[in-house]
């Protein structure tokens, strides 16, 4: 039997949101505390999560010879992308402050961390209840249904907006059932790229990144890994890569103008905001799957075609960027077929 739980408090959900505007840095996370946590897990899920990050940091073919472009290969990960990371350090904090496995596990998310929540639920053995915009693709859907979480299909014309507002109306119905972990105002999202992702781009490249690229989404990947670059290297350049237009088809990635800006997100944080369109984010994956055997996402395109526009204009430097995903999630979609 399951042991009785009290309501998460109000601000617990939802002041922090507001209050966190931009200064993640100073909230604390009970993430801290990672081997107590680990050490309550059953075996199968301890080895699981010790698999999450540590991901190839591999060599993609760059226009100018002079300078090296080097994505790490986020779908080694074993939920497949990137969303690992947060997702695991978000649930460790929930573990350790007893939010879970008592309640059910809610957020809102278009694909990716959705996935790895439902991968650590299935593993450690707590419920997942995710709003996905209906138009999610019918990988990603198939998927979490594979992994027995619960889909709160949200309209597909309001896109993960509409998931987000959803999230939120569910979390204040019933506090007692859900804990809402809220990936866009958790600290535990940018702390483990500031922890994980950019400890390993630093030693991977033995400190010659000049250049760090990351797609925009939630922006945990970006806000959390150029804390820790630009304290390693002060005058590293960030580059933040976002969709041309509103309505695009950019997995994973937000055009931040006019959508729901994340809590976590800080402008600052970014030297430069490149735009792509989804037809050259697009085009970008199909030349990695055909010239380099790499089979990506249409984000990891996103930042791929933004890093090359990048290494034409300097003359020497290291690009660094961070491939969310694989193109295996996304083979519905009928672009792959283009010339
Ligand atoms: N690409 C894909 C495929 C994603 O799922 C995400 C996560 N939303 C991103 C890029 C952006 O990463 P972040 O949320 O850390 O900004």
């Amino acid at each position: 039997m399951k042991a009785p739980v009290r309501p998460v408090p109000a601000e617990e959900m939802h002041g922090k949101r507001a209050a966190l505007a931009g200064s993640w840095e100073q909230q604390e996370t009970e993430a801290e505390r990672p081997g107590e946590v680990r050490a309550r897990l059953p075996s199968h899920a301890r080895a699981l999560v010790a698999h999450i990050g540590n991901t190839p940091l591999l060599p993609l073919p760059s226009p100018n010879p002079a300078v090296r472009i080097l994505g790490k290969a986020e779908w080694f990960n074993p939920g497949g992308s990137v969303k690992d990371r947060p997702a695991w350090w978000i649930v460790r904090g929930a573990l350790s402050s007893g939010y879970l496995p008592q309640r059910e596990l809610l957020d809102a998310s278009s694909g990716n961390t959705a996935i790895a929540y439902a991968m650590l639920g299935a593993a450690i053995g707590f419920s997942v209840t995710l709003c996905v915009p209906a138009n999610a693709n019918p990988e990603r859907k198939k998927t979490l249904k594979a992994y027995g979480a619960t889909l709160v299909e949200t309209d597909a014309l309001e896109g993960s907006d509409g998931a987000i507002l959803r999230a939120r109306e569910l979390a204040e119905e019933d506090p007692v059932r859900f804990w809402y972990a809220d990936q866009y105002a958790n600290a535990a999202n940018p702390r483990a790229h500031e922890a994980t992702t950019a400890a390993e781009i630093w030693d991977q490249t033995g400190g010659e990144v000049t250049h760090f690229v990351a797609g925009l989404g939630t922006t945990g990947t970006l806000v959390g890994a150029s804390r820790r670059l630009r304290r390693l290297r002060p005058n590293i350049r960030i580059v933040g890569v976002e969709p041309a237009r509103a309505l695009h088809g950019i997995e994973g990635l937000k055009h931040l103008d006019t959508a729901l800006r994340p809590a976590i997100w800080n402008e600052s944080a970014v030297d430069r905001r490149e735009q792509v369109r989804t037809e050259d984010a697009q085009a970008a994956a199909r030349r990695l799957a055909r010239d380099a055997g790499l089979l990506v996402g249409v984000s990891s395109g996103a930042v791929y075609a933004a890093c090359r526009r990048l290494v034409r204009e300097m003359d020497s430097g290291m690009v660094v960027t961070v491939l969310p995903d694989g193109g295996s999630r996304y083979l519905s979609e009928g672009w792959w077929a283009e010339s």
